[in-house]
């Protein structure tokens, strides 16, 4: 097999022949046939998140077949397809796994962070952590919906019921979230970088109400906003933005500092909350959902020796929606 690794923080990822895993108990390997380009695997490979740990193949987006099984695997088969998401494992015993909370296990494993991901032509998943997809939709398509369209969809969920949502950063997650957003019958407000009028058309097209940029107010207070753009300064600019008892929902896994604000933007009850990873639950229920109001992903595919040059394309913003790696 191939994989494109992260030898060491900081560095390109390189083209690396490997052997060919061998899946242990419980475990699946997975022919990958594509993979989501996510902004957490930016930050992996920039040494953003605690305890990096190299050589790794990042990617936690990702679509394959099943070519081999390990022992104790029950309910799957060869050659079906399937999708790995970025929890990889949870411990099953800690608090918040029994809790029903495993998105908060205290010692999780992560596809693509802490175990090899699908920035590969192959890879071993926990096989209670894969997800049966079908055979509806290109594997290109579908990617995306693995992270992207996962986490927006919790988020989502913690944003309450209003009707008016705001979405800050609006690229992979919130192309996606913006069209499940509209199917519930809210009215979803778009912010980009100012002057991004590239992004805003893109956003109209999907038929938001609204498209501006982040330092704008919206036309009026929404009851929630997602902010998915890495900048805390976003955090005081949505919070005027939502009107008395609204939401505010933080999720990314990285974000800069978020600047110190006066107390009135919080006050009357505002709520200032994150979203973290996922639970299989969400994966079931969204993965359900998605064939039925047909969410059209936009996907820009790159072979997967270019990751680097896709990562960097993400970086800059060069393209609308998700990018993804086809081996
Ligand atoms: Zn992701
Ligand atoms: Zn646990």
């Amino acid at each position: 097999m191939h994989a494109m690794l992260l030898k060491k923080v900081g560095t390109p990822l390189e083209w690396t022949e490997l052997p060919d895993p061998q899946p242990g108990a419980g475990e699946i390997r997975l022919k990958v046939t594509a993979c989501g380009v996510c902004r957490t695997d930016l930050h992996v490979v920039d040494g953003e998140l605690p305890n990096p740990q190299t050589p790794i193949a990042p990617g936690h987006e990702v679509i394959g077949r099943i070519d081999a099984i390990g022992p104790g695997v029950t309910g799957l088969q060869i050659g079906q397809r399937v999708g790995a998401p970025w929890l990889g494992h949870t411990c099953g015993v800690c608090p918040y796994c029994e809790n029903n909370q495993e998105n908060l296990c205290d010692k999780p494993l992560f596809n693509g962070y802490t175990r090899h991901g699908g920035f590969a032509t192959a890879m071993l998943a926990d096989a209670r952590f894969a997800f049966p997809l079908g055979e509806t939709g290109e594997d290109a398509a579908l990617a995306p919906l693995l992270c992207a369209g996962l986490i927006g969809w919790r988020a989502l969920a913690i944003a309450g019921p209003g009707k008016k949502l705001g979405l800050y950063g609006f690229g992979a997650a919130a192309h996606i979230l913006a069209q499940v957003a509209r199917t519930q019958g809210r009215a979803v407000y778009a912010f980009t970088q100012p002057g991004d009028v590239v992004t805003q058309d893109f956003a109209r097209g999907l038929g938001v109400s609204w498209a501006g940029g982040s330092d704008q107010l919206p036309p009026e207070p929404l009851d929630a906003a997602i902010i998915f753009a890495p900048v805390g300064a976003l955090v005081p600019l949505a919070l005027k933005a939502v009107r008395k008892g609204g939401r505010v929902v933080c999720a990314g896994i990285h974000m800069s500092d978020i600047p110190s604000f006066p107390y009135r933007l919080l006050w009357e009850e505002r709520q200032l909350l994150s979203v973290a990873n996922l639970t299989r639950q969400d994966g079931i229920d969204f993965l359900q959902l998605a064939p039925k109001i047909g969410i059209a992903a936009s996907v820009t595919t790159y072979p997967l020796r270019q990751a680097n040059q896709a990562l960097d394309d993400l970086r800059n913003g060069r393209f609308d929606g998700a990018a993804v790696l086809i081996p």
